[in-house]
Parts: structure tokens; C-alpha cells; sequence
């Protein structure tokens, strides 16, 4: 989706107005949108990427790596192509909320046939290079889920200064100019954000207790202008972050698919749930805050936090007079009910929802279970509104659906098509880290793919009960989650019952006997793909593309290969220059990424990582590989 609405945004006085305008033209929006579309068929799988990356200044004369504050630049040369000729492209640019993050999707998405697996990691590998040839002498392209310095002193080139009393953000830490200023979303979410919530956003996480870090740990926050309000919403012994940038200036790497219809698209919608606190684990990629090591090693209750724009009386605080409903979780979460019929008896939490809305789309033919998941959506206010766009057609515009559907960032998103296109339903899947190479990186999205397959054709069933995902999400993100953590899972994953007591339905599985089975007791998901494999019949090159993608799957899920979080701290933890402080120095974290990016561009080894064997099958050289995909027929 392209961004929404640019012009004139909106304070968030007047946005604040106009709430209920957003709503229920979006409700009536979405009610055109799906009798125009429900009954659209015969879509074809199509999927694609996309992938987040920061920029890095390193100055090797000083030993520091900061920030590149120059995406917008970049980001023009990067469109030019997509502007001239927007159907010959292989990469599309997007911004992204830092002002020093990118993302980038391939050209057009991939298309059912196992032999697309060749080109997704040529393709990443495209991306990076054409990004990263427009940068200076000493700036990086790295896809890191969290830059390990964001927001610790002197983070940003050029450098930047945070203003606590005034701007959009007024963080003690995180200066305004590090978020992207090419578009004027970011900063308007950002003050609306904290704005409706009434104050900044908090966000606190736990700091990893390494033996010489003075208990209880605080910091002096009046020391960097705060008037008393950060004091309040830090906790002890927990690294405390005050901005929206914190969150949404991590990067992820997200996957979205297109169903045969309406019904598939549920079905996956629902399937995939459960596969995300587990892939969430498998990714962790983010130990490290505002220069500390912390005790988690996930971004999710991060970014989570750094949106949320709950009042107290939301939050349960105080009671309810200004506001509607009591909400349980940020708009940015997962998700709270599932949507095919199978699912219902799953959604076990209660949902919050907006009754009227509820009404008016089961009014106009729209079934119980969707009905319930919009006017879920809809309990949230638009936080970012331009001018122009106050006014619409309902019958053609769909941008206030799209408006609350857009800032709901949920693990899954239900995707409608979009209006004039040919596009069908989809469903996209947000939870995973992204990490360091395009090798793990294309090895993630091609096992989520093949994931879809199994469950569609095997009409596999992994539904749990949602509050199970809930708290599968809490423990996807602890320290080690994947060698320590065990996770509810559906015993019989072959099994459709639909009657019974649900608690017989599941039990706790290490990720290793999700993954790859538990003699006698869980099949795994990967001998699944793979028996699924064995009747594709596939191409001597795709095979072992895909072979390389498993085994790297597999081997992080046993332990054998550390995650890219484990493999962060041990860096960190080993670095000569750390005190055991849980404190990421200006040097350390210099070296840190030299490191990174010297590993992602193959020029030092790291197995403990990566595995034995890297050799990219799909690298002969780039242009070739593509070449390959684009004359491999597509599927009508
Ligand atoms: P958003 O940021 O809203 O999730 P993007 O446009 O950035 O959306 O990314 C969407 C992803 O969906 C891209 O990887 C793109 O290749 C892929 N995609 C585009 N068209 C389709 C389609 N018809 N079906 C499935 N995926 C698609
Ligand atoms: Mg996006
Ligand atoms: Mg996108
Ligand atoms: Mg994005
Ligand atoms: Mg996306």
C-alpha cells in the first residue's frame, strides 16, 4: 500500500473532531468495498516481501557508527526508476518512519511456482546493492531490526539535538530530526500519538542484570531536561524510552499473500496466527535499547508501547467518562479474533468492539465474524488526517478505511483489495525480526511460504485458543526464548474436531519439536514442508535453494545455530571493551557493525550464525538470476 493522503495534516484538535466522521465513512467505505469484492474468485497465489533497513554512518578514524540521517535523499534517487516506469522495476523504495530507514519490496510480487524461491534472495540482494550504491564513503545499508545506540547520546549524522519542551515527539532522547520528515505522517502520528494519550508514550524494558550493573538501576532523567513526567514512567531497574521512534524505528521484515478468494484469505488469516509468537522467536533479532543490553529479544513490546495512544481511561486508569470503551491493548498488537468459521471457537478474549458499526455492517450482509473484526479496528481514532482528504466518495474512495485499518499494526493484517486494481484479498504476516543477511532473510520468507502451501493443500488446522498466542507472544520475546521457552501448540495439527473440550486440543512444544518434530508425538513443520515438497517435483537449482533455506530454519530452531539475538549479546558481552555494565559503548557498537556488515557481505565467515555452508546457489550474479524469474511462467 502506498501512503496515505498527503497535504496538509491535521492537529490533533481538529483530527480529534473529525473522529467519528473517519469512522463511519470508513465503515460505509468498507460496506461498498465488500459488496463490490466478496465475491471476487480465482486469484492466484501471488506474494511478496518487504524489508526494512537503517542507514549507518561510520567514521573509522573516530571508531563510531551512527545514524544516517539521509534517507529522503536516497529515497528520490531510489523512486526515479519506479516514477519513469512504474511495470519494468525491480524494486520498489518506500519511506519509512526513521529518517534513517528505508524499505524496499521487490518489483512485482512472486507467483505460485517453487522455482520464484531462486530469485528472492537475488532479488534482496539486488535491492541492497542499488541502494547501497548511492551512498557516501562510510555509509551502510544494514538490515538490523534495532539500531543497538538509537536514541543513546550522539546517535545521529549529522548531529541532532532532542527537544524535551517542544516539537513532536519532546523525548529526552530521540531528537524529531531522526524521524523521516519527506512526508508528513510520521511527525503527525507521532504528536497526535501523544497528544490523544495525554502524555509521552513509555516504553520500559527490562536491562539485563550483567554483575557490575549498579542495582537499583536509574537514571537521571532531570539531568536531560525532564520535567518530572519520565521520572514517573520510568521503572527501576528497566531501560526507559519516551518516543514513537523507538518502535516504529525498528525494522521488520514482512510478508503478504494473495488468497483465491475471500474464504482463503480468512482461512490463512486464522493459520498463520498461531506461527506468529513462534516465527517471532525463531527471528529475535533485538536485544539491545538506547545503548544497553536488556533482557529481552524481541522489538514487539516495544513498538507496541511507542504507539500507544490509550488514555488512562482506556487503559483502565481511571473510569470511563470522556472515552468509549475500556481497551486491553495498543493498536499496535496481535491480533484478537480469528475470522474463518473454523476459528470462532478459538476466540476465547474478550473483544472490544464498536457496537454501532457492528450493527450497521451485519445490517448490509456482512457475517458476525468480519463484522466483529472491522468494528474492532473501528474502536480506534484516525491519528492521522489530512485536509484534502476529510471529504470522499464512499461509493469509489476507500482512504478512512484505510486510515484506521492502516494504523491497527497487528501480527496479521487482513488486506481487501484495493479499489481500481486487479488485485484480490490478502493477508499479510508482520511479526518476524528481520536479520542480517539476505541468506536468512529469504530462507524466513520462503519457509513462511512454503508454510501457506502445507497448510492449504494438507488442510492442516493450528488453531489454538487466542489468549494461548497471547501469552506465546509474551514468551517469543524473552531472552532465548527458542532454547528456554516452551509454546502452546496444537497437539494434532491434522485434526479438524470440532468438538470436545478445547483443552485437549493443546500442549506446550519446544520451538524445536514444532519445527522439527517429536518422534511419535509432532510431526514438525518442516518434515510437513518437506513431504510436501517431495510431491512438487521441483528443479534440480530450486531444490537446493530451498534445501539451504530449511536446513538454516531448522538448525535455529534445535539450537544448533544461535538466533540473531543470541549471537548480538554474545558480541557484546565478549567485546574487550565491555565492563559488564550491560552498556554499549560508542566503540563497541562501532565494532559490532563493522562486524555485521562485513558478515553480510560474505567477507567474514560466521557459522555459528549462518551454518557450515553459505554458498548462494541463486548469486551467479544477480541479473542473471532475475532473468531466470522473469521468464518463468506465471501462473493466470
Ligand atoms: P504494506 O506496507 O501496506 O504492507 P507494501 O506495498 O509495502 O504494503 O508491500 C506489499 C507486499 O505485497 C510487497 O511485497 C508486494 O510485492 C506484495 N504484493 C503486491 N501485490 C500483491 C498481490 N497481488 N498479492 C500478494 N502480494 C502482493
Ligand atoms: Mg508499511
Ligand atoms: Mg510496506
Ligand atoms: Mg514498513
Ligand atoms: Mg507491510
Amino acid at each position: 500500500m502506498g501512503l496515505l493522503s498527503e497535504g496538509s495534516p491535521l492537529n490533533w484538535e481538529e483530527t480529534k473532531k473529525l473522529a467519528d466522521h473517519v469512522r463511519k465513512h470508513g465503515a460505509i467505505q468498507f460496506i461498498n468495498l465488500y459488496k463490490r469484492l466478496r465475491d471476487k474468485q480465482g486469484d492466484v497465489l501471488k506474494w511478496g516481501d518487504e524489508v526494512e533497513y537503517i542507514l549507518v554512518k561510520f567514521n573509522d578514524a573516530e571508531k563510531t557508527a551512527k545514524v544516517s540521517l539521509r534517507a529522503e535523499k536516497y529515497l528520490a534517487e531510489l523512486q526515479e526508476k519506479e516514477h519513469n516506469d512504474p511495470d519494468n522495476v525491480k524494486s520498489l523504495w518506500r519511506p519509512e518512519y526513521g529518517a534513517y530507514m528505508i524499505e524496499g519490496t521487490p518489483g512485482k510480487p512472486y507467483g505460485g511456482l517453487l522455482a520464484h524461491f531462486n530469485v528472492v534472495e537475488a532479488n534482496m540482494q539486488y535491492r541492497r546493492q542499488e541502494a547501497s550504491k548511492l551512498l557516501e564513503p562510510g555509509e551502510a545499508l544494514m538490515s538490523l531490526t534495532n539500531f543497538p545506540r538509537l536514541g543513546a547520546p550522539d546517535f545521529t549524522d549529522p548531529p541532532a539535538v532532542p527537544t524535551p519542551q517542544s516539537g513532536a515527539s519532546r523525548s529526552l532522547f530521540f531528537p524529531d530530526e531522526a524521524i523521516f520528515s519527506g512526508h508528513p505522517r510520521f511527525k503527525t502520528l507521532t504528536r497526535n500519538i501523544r497528544s490523544r494519550r495525554g502524555e509521552k508514550v513509555a516504553i520500559n524494558l527490562p536491562i539485563y542484570k550483567d554483575k557490575n550493573v549498579k542495582l537499583p538501576f536509574k537514571e537521571n532523567l532531570a539531568e536531560l531536561g525532564d520535567d518530572g513526567s519520565s521520572e514517573k514512567a520510568a521503572k527501576d531497574n528497566h531501560v526507559y524510552m519516551d518516543a514513537m521512534g523507538f518502535g516504529m524505528g525498528c525494522c521488520c521484515l514482512q510478508l503478504t499473500f494473495q488468497a483465491c478468494n475471500i474464504e482463503e484469505a480468512r482461512t490463512l488469516y486464522d493459520q498463520l496466527t498461531p506461527l506468529c509468537p513462534i516465527m517471532l522467536a525463531l527471528t529475535a533479532a533485538s536485544p539491545f535499547y538506547r545503548g544497553y543490553v536488556t533482557d529481552v529479544d524481541c522489538r514487539w513490546n516495544v513498538i507496541s508501547c511507542s504507539v500507544d495512544c490509550r488514555t488512562e481511561e482506556e487503559r483502565g486508569l481511571k473510569p470511563l467518562k470522556e472515552n468509549k470503551f475500556k481497551i486491553s491493548k495498543s493498536r499496535y498488537d496481535s491480533i484478537d479474533s480469528y475470522l474463518s468459521e473454523q476459528g470462532d471457537r478459538y476466540n476465547d478474549v474478550p473483544l472490544t468492539y464498536d457496537k454501532d458499526i457492528y450493527k450497521q455492517l451485519l445490517d448490509n450482509g456482512i457475517d458476525r465474524l468480519l463484522a466483529q473484526h472491522i468494528a474492532h479496528l473501528f474502536i480506534r481514532d484516525t491519528v492521522s488526517l489530512f485536509s484534502e482528504k476529510v471529504h470522499q466518495n464512499d461509493l469509489e474512495d476507500t482512504d478512512h478505511f484505510e486510515n484506521i485499518q492502516s494504523t491497527n499494526w497487528q501480527t496479521m493484517r487482513f488486506k481487501p483489495p484495493p479499489s481500481n486494481s486487479s488485485i484480490g484479498w490478502r493477508v499479510e504476516f508482520r511479526p518476524c525480526e528481520v536479520q542480517i543477511t539476505d541468506f536468512e532473510n529469504a530462507a524466513i520468507v520462503c519457509f513462511v511460504v512454503l508454510l501457506t502451501r502445507v497448510i492449504l493443500s494438507y488442510k492442516l488446522n493450528l488453531l489454538i485458543p487466542i489468549s494461548k498466542v497471547d501469552e506465546n507472544m509474551a514468551r517469543a520475546q524473552k531472552r532465548d526464548a527458542v532454547k528456554t521457552e516452551k509454546f502452546w501448540f496444537r497437539r494434532d495439527i491434522t485434526c479438524n474436531t470440532q468438538q470436545g473440550d478445547i483443552k485437549d486440543e493443546y500442549t506446550e512444544y519446544t520451538i524445536d519439536e514444532i519445527v522439527n518434530g517429536k518422534e511419535g508425538t509432532f510431526p514438525g513443520l518442516i518434515p510437513l514442508v518437506n513431504s510436501y515438497l517431495s510431491s512438487m517435483d521441483a528443479d534440480a537449482d530450486t531444490h537446493c535453494t530451498i534445501q539451504r533455506y530449511i536446513k538454516l530454519i531448522q538448525r535455529r530452531a534445535s539450537g544448533e545455530l544461535l538466533t540473531t539475538a543470541k549471537w548480538l549479546r554474545q558480541e557484546v558481552l565478549t567485546h574487550p571493551e565491555y565492563k559488564q555494565d550491560s552498556r554499549i559503548s560508542q566503540r563497541i557498537n562501532y565494532d559490532l557493525l563493522k562486524k555485521i556488515h562485513d558478515i553480510e557481505a560474505n567477507k567474514v565467515p560466521c557459522p555459528e550464525l549462518l551454518g557450515p555452508c553459505i554458498i548462494s546457489k541463486t548469486s551467479e550474479t544477480v541479473p542473471a538470476a532475475m532473468a531466470k524469474a522473469e521468464n518463468c511462467p506465471i501462473p493466470d
